[in-house]
C-alpha cells in the first residue's frame, strides 16, 4: 500500500479532505441558510467520531495530508475536542484545521490547540454589530471578535478571516476589513458568493467579482504583491508592498476564476457521503459501507473511486439550483 498522494485522471494530487462534522449551526447566515433553519439530519445518520477517525486514517493511507473540520458549525457538536485529538494522532495527517464562525471559539481555542488542532479559519463578513446581526440573523460580533483573539492567543496560526462579499450588504466594508491586516496582522480572505443554498439569492445582483474587491483595496491602501501562506488551496495570497510584515490578503474566486485545475480536495459530509466535487451531483455512500461492515480495503476502493470521479472542472455553478447543494451540509 502506498502512502504517496493519489493523483486523479488529470494528475492532480489529492491531499486535502474537508470533513463536515454536523449540519447544525447556531447562526443563520443569509447566504447559507433560510431564517427558519433547515430540516436537520437524524443523529443516527451522522457519522460517529470513531467512524470519522477510521475514514480519515484510510484517507491518510491514500495520501491525504491536510484535514479541515467544518459544518454547519463544527463547535456546535459536543465533544469536538475529542475528535480533534483522535485525528491529530493519525499518521500522515500533517495539518488539522477548522473553519468556524468563531462564536464559540473563545471558550474552545485553548483546548482545541492542546488537542492538536493546527489552525483556524474564521468567518466574519462585517465589522459592524448591527450588520453582523443582520447577516447572521442571530449572532453577536463581539463573540466572533473574541474568538479571533482567543485563536491567536492559543497559537492557532495563521488565523485566517473569511469575508463573503455581497453587493449592497457588506461590499462597502472591504477596505475597512483589509485595513485589519495592516493594523492588526489579520490574514483576511475575500470570497465571491456562490450560488449554493441560500447563496442562490445573492448570485445575481449581489455578486461582486473579486477583481473589483482587489481594485478597491489597492486604490485605498496601496499595492499588493504575491505571497505564500500556509495551507495554500484555492486562495491567491498577497502581501502589502509597503508593509511586507503585516497580515496577508487572500482572494477566493470560485465564480470568476474556477480553481478546478489545482483542486486537490475531497469532501465528506456529516452523514458520510464522499463528494468528488462541490458542484457535482456524484456522492459515494461511505456510511452505508461502514455500517454494513466494509473492511479497510473496500473503503480504500471507495476513496479511490471518488478520486477517479473528480471532474476536470465544474461547468456552470450559476446553474446549481437553490437547495440542491447546501453549504451547511457540504461544509463549503
Ligand atoms: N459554520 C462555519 C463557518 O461559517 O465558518 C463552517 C461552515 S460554512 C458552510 C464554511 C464557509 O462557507 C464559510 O466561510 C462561509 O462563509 C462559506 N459560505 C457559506 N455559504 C456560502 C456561499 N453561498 N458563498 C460563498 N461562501 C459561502
Ligand atoms: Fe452557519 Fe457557517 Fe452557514 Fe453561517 S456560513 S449559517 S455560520 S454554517
Amino acid at each position: 500500500m502506498s502512502s504517496l498522494p493519489c493523483a486523479d485522471r488529470m494528475g492532480r494530487a489529492i491531499t486535502y479532505l474537508r470533513v463536515s462534522v454536523t449540519d447544525r449551526c447556531n447562526l443563520r447566515c443569509v447566504y447559507c441558510m433560510p431564517a427558519e433553519g433547515l430540516p436537520l439530519q437524524e443523529h443516527a445518520d451522522i457519522l460517529r467520531y470513531e467512524e470519522i477517525a477510521r475514514l480519515v486514517s484510510i484517507a491518510a493511507e491514500l495520501g491525504i495530508r491536510r484535514v479541515r473540520l467544518t459544518g454547519g458549525e463544527p463547535l456546535a457538536r459536543r465533544g469536538l475536542t475529542d475528535l480533534v485529538r483522535m485525528l491529530a494522532g493519525i499518521p500522515g495527517v500533517q495539518d488539522l484545521s477548522m473553519t468556524t464562525n468563531g462564536s464559540l471559539l473563545a471558550r474552545y481555542a485553548a483546548p482545541l490547540a492542546e488537542a492538536g488542532l493546527t489552525r483556524v479559519n474564521i468567518s466574519l463578513d462585517t465589522l459592524r454589530p448591527d450588520r453582523f446581526r443582520q447577516i447572521t440573523r442571530c449572532g453577536e460580533l463581539a463573540e466572533t471578535l473574541a474568538g479571533i483573539e482567543a485563536a491567536r492567543r492559543a497559537g492557532l496560526e495563521p488565523v485566517k478571516v473569511n469575508m463573503v462579499v455581497m453587493r449592497g450588504l457588506n461590499d462597502d466594508e472591504v477596505v475597512e476589513m483589509a485595513r485589519r491586516s495592516l493594523e492588526q496582522g489579520w490574514n483576511v480572505r475575500f470570497i465571491e458568493v456562490m450560488p449554493l443554498g441560500e447563496g442562490a439569492h445573492w448570485s445575481g445582483d449581489g455578486y461582486v467579482p473579486i477583481d473589483e474587491v482587489r481594485q478597491a483595496i489597492e486604490q485605498a491602501l496601496g499595492s499588493l504583491e504575491p505571497a505564500e501562506l500556509a495551507g495554500n488551496g484555492p486562495a491567491r495570497y498577497y502581501r502589502w508592498a509597503h508593509a511586507p510584515d503585516a497580515g496577508t490578503i487572500g482572494f477566493i474566486s470560485p465564480i470568476s476564476d474556477h480553481f478546478c485545475a489545482y483542486c486537490n480536495r475531497l469532501r465528506l459530509t456529516a452523514d458520510g457521503k464522499l463528494l468528488p466535487c462541490l458542484f457535482g451531483k456524484q456522492e459515494l455512500d461511505l456510511r452505508a459501507a461502514l455500517r454494513q461492515g466494509a473492511d479497510d480495503a473496500a473503503l480504500r476502493d471507495l476513496f479511490r473511486e471518488a478520486i477517479a470521479a473528480k471532474p476536470r472542472g465544474h461547468d456552470a455553478p450559476d446553474h446549481v439550483a437553490p437547495g440542491e447543494r447546501l453549504m451547511s451540509r457540504t461544509g463549503g
